[in-house]
């Protein structure tokens, strides 16, 4: 993998660090206790992943991929690179991201984007691209993302790999660097659902020092995706989602879409059409709620804590410190969404935008609480269209935002969401992904059903 990562990610751009010595020792370290007769700390042991670079890690930068952590390198090890390391898997290095997780095509970043390598001239999706675009382009057999929003189901969708957003609580997000922490989840990404299982069995389970980590076991997640691979759905219910369909969608990702419930349908699934009439209302709620906790959040990038520090000359006030360090250190995007966030937490109209999206948000979890009364799960495509042409929108953020239509109702409820690859779009050739949705805690029927479609 390093070979091939020295060989294609000049044209790829999907890592912004590459740790080859520590990997390989590492490795070694797997291959000295199988010498000396122990047992492998895990199934996974001595299989490289790529790691986004929003998990802290102290033999690694960790950038965020934004300029106000450039050459950063973390006391600490992240709850999720912690468990990587703890099950012996050798981290080849940190992928590229849109700065802070805040964007749809990994144009973003601080470092310049990744390409998709089914088109060079495409996004990979965002905000992990980077992550994607290692899996597409065979740098890496397994990789970590996060999923504030969409990012980990969106670049597998525009990639043709498979990714998993969890259930909300069900990864730590101690040491991941905070983008909105009541939608922030990390989540495994590969090329088939068999690994992404195998995966995510290894970074989930309960962390005392993450608050809001669940403390709950861990579902069978291999054993589900063993079990789904007999391809035998009988008395499965699969609701298809009538909001999330029709203007706006590619025709070659509707057709996409309308065969992969075909074939669901072939392997002894029961389809429904299933309404869920506050899932329109998802964008205008996230990107509010995203925003207002991002305000806050990155309120700690001062200057003075950690990396870029700008005007330091005896001849400035902290403040101006602050705003010089915050002005050149941060990205467009990001400071949009400050702006946004102040303004929607300021007190006088606190109520009017912060106070009304959380209460679409709940209207939103009441409609998959009402959906999974009747079936056990939901599936849409993941994206409207295929990848995009680096460039096309981003000097268009509202046209980006529409980007992320299907993924945002599953982060705002707190459930849990696979993209799977479907069948290549008819109208351009590219990847198109199957959304499978389940309610929280049931990450295992995703498993199930997302091998059986495979
Ligand atoms: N595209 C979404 C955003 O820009 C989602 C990002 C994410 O999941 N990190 O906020």
């Amino acid at each position: 993998h390093l070979e091939r990562i020295a060989e294609v990610d000049g044209d790829v751009h999907a890592f912004l660090h590459v740790g080859a010595d520590e990997a390989l020792a590492a490795a070694a370290r797997v291959d000295d206790a199988i010498a000396a007769g122990e047992t492998p700390p895990s199934p996974l042991a001595g299989v490289p992943i790529a790691l986004k670079d929003v998990f802290t890690t102290t033999d690694a930068p960790t950038t965020v991929g934004s300029r106000i952590l450039e050459g950063w390198v973390p006391p600490y090890d992240a709850a999720v690179t912690e468990r990587l390391r703890a099950a012996g898997l050798p981290i080849l290095g940190k992928t590229n991201m849109d700065e802070f997780a805040m964007g749809s095509s990994t144009e973003n970043s601080a470092y310049g984007p990744t390409h998709n390598p089914w088109d060079l001239d495409r996004i990979p999706g965002g905000s992990g691209g980077g992550s994607a675009a290692a899996l597409a382009a065979f740098e890496a057999p397994l990789a970590i993302g996060t999923d504030t929003g969409g990012s980990v189901r969106q670049p597998a969708a525009v990639t043709a790999t498979v990714g998993v957003k969890p259930t909300y609580g069900t990864v730590s997000r101690y040491g991941l660097v905070a983008c909105a922490s009541s939608l922030d989840q990390a989540g495994p990404c590969a090329r088939t659902v068999l690994d992404t299982a195998a995966l995510h069995q290894v970074i989930a389970g309960h962390d005392p020092r993450d608050s809001t980590s669940v403390n709950s076991p861990v579902p069978d997640l291999v054993g589900a995706a063993q079990q789904g691979a007999a391809q035998d759905l009988s008395g499965v219910r699969v609701g298809v989602v009538t909001e999330l369909q029709g203007d706006g969608y590619q025709p070659g990702v509707v057709e996409s879409f309308s065969a992969a419930v075909r074939t669901l349908a072939d392997r002894g699934a029961e389809i429904v059409d299933v309404s869920c009439p506050h899932f329109p209302y998802a964008l205008g709620a996230y990107y509010l709620i995203l925003p207002s906790e991002v305000s806050s959040n990155l309120a700690r990038f001062d200057a003075m804590r950690y990396g870029l520090r700008v005007g330091d000359d005896g001849r400035h006030s902290a403040e101006e410190v602050m705003a010089l360090t915050r002005e050149q250190g941060l990205g467009a995007e990001v400071k949009r969404r400050i702006m946004i966030g102040t303004y929607a937490l300021s007190s006088g109209y606190y109520d009017a935008y912060y106070g009304q999206a959380q209460k679409v948000r709940t209207l939103i979890a009441r409609d998959f609480d009402a959906a999974f009364e009747n079936v056990d799960v939901l599936v849409s495509p993941t994206t409207p269209t295929t990848a995009f042409p680096l460039g096309e929108k981003v000097d268009d953020p509202l046209a980006m935002y529409l980007f992320d239509l299907c993924t945002l109702p599953t982060n705002l409820a707190g459930t849990c969401a696979m993209s799977v690859p479907s069948q290549l779009s008819a109208t351009d050739g590219l990847p198109v992904g199957l959304q499978i949705m389940a309610p929280a805690l049931a990450d295992d029927r995703l498993y199930r059903i997302g091998a059986a479609y495979e």
